[in-house]
């Protein structure tokens, strides 16, 4: 997602290197680039029209600045720009005070409702809550099954229908009469006051278009249950088709936040820069495959600098935390912003990672990592062994400091390691650019000087 707008923002800010103060032709002409890069980007018009006129204004009205050279200024308009498109603030579920908290899915038929269904499911069990998977989509043969599926992935009670006898339903308690998928929402509720599931998702049915019956049906199951938030869910990948979609949503159910799925596709990714603006609705969460971790509350600063390439490496911090204990995250987090971030913290750093699924997905969290992109796309996860391997191979002292790792030592870790001394070579320089960006990142509270453009 986002590979082509990540790489003509590039190119555009490539054009204002070396510059020493921009006149308000190199604005224009930057701005031009960025206009046209948003645009295939499918990005909605409006949208990137008043993103390119706050660009513009803020370009010319930029101080000169100690920190900051005229082409980092404007990255980091263009950054704040992102940020404030995609919703600024980070925007979390609103808990009911009364338990249950109801949580409705809307969206169309394959937008990925009864996934994120299972991923909302797991998050929140992680989150010490208890929740109830409800299956309100009683249009699609497959749904209820498929909602008990990702229910038993997710460890988490679903409320559901018997197969082939919608009008009736299954609970722990024995079997239910009921009529339609709002009896269902209804009834659901009622059960998880009784069995104390504290969060209800609700799981609706979509069609392939929009249509009017969809439209009623999502809003009488919203009337009856009042639900605490309403969640389209949108997929990113339908392009120019987003923003209709969305405003027929708004009217037709309301919502009170967004999920956008789908951001792995290699899709353009307009709806996810338009959505916000289109609806002033915000972005809550990202979903990013199939499988039920890949998933995340959605960061719009965080988004921002994975667009412009500055990495992430909140998020992989983050990550980290989960399988590290918060002591040894909190040191990590320490010495990347002191810059003594060593290789045998980059190796600690893997091994825990590498327990969390795709090391490609971690390692393109990376900043400065999409002009390795083509090498990512090929990267075996098999390359992880080897680099592990190769920093086994040094002695402490290599590791805390790989500036003594001179030829010699690198023939011996190579010998040692199984490997290349090219393989070390690269590992080497590799660490020293990451090393270098992230303290950047860590010490400009998110603003680093783009690689290669000086500083
Ligand atoms: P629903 O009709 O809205 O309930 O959509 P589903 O949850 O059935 O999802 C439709 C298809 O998209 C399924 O094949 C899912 O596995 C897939 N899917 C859902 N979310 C994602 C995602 O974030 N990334 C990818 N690649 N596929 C997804």
């Amino acid at each position: 997602m986002f590979d082509s707008l990540q790489d003509r923002l590039q190119s555009a800010f490539k054009g204002l290197r070396g510059k020493g103060k921009l006149s308000d032709a190199d604005i224009d002409a930057v701005a031009r680039e960025i206009r046209v890069a948003l645009l295939d980007a499918d990005v909605a018009v409006p949208v990137v029209r008043e993103f390119i006129s706050n660009v513009k204004e803020r370009a010319r009205g930029a101080e000169v600045s100690q920190a900051l050279n005229p082409a980092q200024q404007v990255i980091k308009i263009v950054n704040d720009e992102l940020v404030r498109i995609l919703g600024g603030e980070t925007r979390r579920i609103r808990f009911a005070k009364n338990p249950p908290t109801v949580i409705m899915l809307a969206g169309l038929q394959g937008a990925g409702k009864t996934t994120l269904a299972g991923k909302l499911g797991r998050w929140l069990k992680a989150q010490g809550h208890s929740p109830m998977l409800v299956a309100a989509d009683l249009q699609r043969p497959n749904a209820v099954t498929q909602l008990k599926v990702v229910g038993e992935q997710a460890g988490v009670t679903v409320f559901a229908p018997e197969a082939g006898n919608v009008g009736a339903v299954q609970t722990t308690s024995g079997t239910q009469s009921v009529g339609d998928p709002v009896q269902v929402a209804r009834d659901a509720i009622t059960e998880a006051k009784r069995t104390l599931h504290d969060v209800v998702v609700i799981d609706t049915a979509g069609r392939l278009a929009i249509d009017a019956d969809l439209m009623k049906q999502a809003r009488d199951i919203r009337d009856a249950t009042q639900p605490d938030e309403v969640l389209f869910v949108i997929d990113a990948m339908i392009g120019q088709d987003a923003v209709g979609t969305a405003e027929a949503f708004l009217e037709g159910v309301d919502f009170t936040g967004v999920v956008l799925s789908k951001l792995d596709g290699d899709a353009r990714g307009g709806a996810a820069l338009s959505v916000r603006s289109v609806t002033g609705r915000p972005i809550m969460f990202a979903s990013t495959g199939e499988k039920l971790d890949e998933f995340d509350v959605f960061h719009p600063d965080r988004m921002a600098s994975r667009i412009l390439d500055m990495g992430d490496v909140m998020t992989l911090i983050e990550q980290a935390e989960k399988v590290m204990d918060a002591e040894q995250a909190a040191a990590a987090a320490e010495k990347v912003a002191g810059g003594s971030f060593t290789l045998a913290d980059f190796l600690q750093q893997m091994e825990a990672l590498s327990k969390m699924g795709s090391m490609t997905k971690m390692l393109g969290m990376l900043p400065g990592m999409g002009q390795f992109k083509d090498q990512l796309a090929n990267f075996d996860e098999k390359d992880i062994d080897k680099i592990k391997a190769i920093i086994r191979s040094m002695t402490p002292a290599e590791r805390d400091n790989p500036k003594i790792i001179d030829g010699s030592r690198r023939a011996r870790i190579a010998r040692g390691s199984g490997t290349q001394v090219s393989d070390v070579n690269q590992l080497v320089t590799r660490f020293f650019e990451a090393a270098k960006m992230m303290q950047r990142m860590a010490k400009g509270g998110g603003m680093p000087g783009m690689p290669g453009m000086g500083g």
